[in-house]
């Protein structure tokens, strides 16, 4: 009944076999492309894919780890209705991030609100369509570093800028953005 009998047996990297069952009712996390493409665990039996993110999968790398995924049964593809799809768009619109959501984002979203799943994301846009629609949104990279993804704009030229500071085009402090 000790904390740390937990935690030996999870350190000891031992892949349960049986481990499914406690993971019953746990929800689906729907990932985007750049999950793929960084190199952070994540933890979880249950994931799902749209197609369009699999068709994403170009380099060897990103691929090699999908593919990984479904084969050992944790990661399934699965594509939304186009009525969900459009619900999407419609949130887009209302949150302001159409035209900003790609396609597969819009996927992504889709199938997240179809299964209840939760959508995992860095991207900004998509994370924020997704949330207009009631649903979770856990980041890619925040395990790793709980620093977050910030944005600055530089309140002169309004140029997008990745650090706070002076804007190298016209002088102006360049300030943190939402
Ligand atoms: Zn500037």
């Amino acid at each position: 009944m000790s904390e740390s009998d937990e935690k030996g047996r999870s350190a000891g990297g031992d892949s349960a076999a049986g481990a499914a069952d406690e993971h019953a009712d746990e929800q689906v996390k729907v990932l985007d492309s750049s999950f793929f493409f960084l190199d952070i665990p994540i933890a979880g039996t249950k994931f799902a894919v749209p197609p369009s993110v699999v068709a994403e999968m170009k380099d060897l790398r990103s691929k090699s780890k999908l593919d990984a995924m479904l084969g050992d049964g944790r990661l399934f593809v699965s594509e939304a209705s186009p009525a969900t799809r459009k619900r999407v768009i419609a949130a887009s619109k209302k949150s302001g991030d159409y035209g900003v959501i790609s396609d597969t984002d819009c996927d992504v979203v889709a199938l997240a609100l179809e299964m209840g799943g939760i959508v995992v994301t860095d991207d900004f846009a998509l994370s924020n369509t997704a949330q207009t629609l009631g649903l979770t949104v856990i980041p890619v990279q925040m395990r790793k570093a709980k620093k977050r993804q910030w944005k600055y704009r530089c309140t002169g030229c309004l140029k997008l800028c990745d650090a706070p500071g002076i804007c190298d085009v016209c002088g102006s402090e360049i300030i943190r953005i939402k």
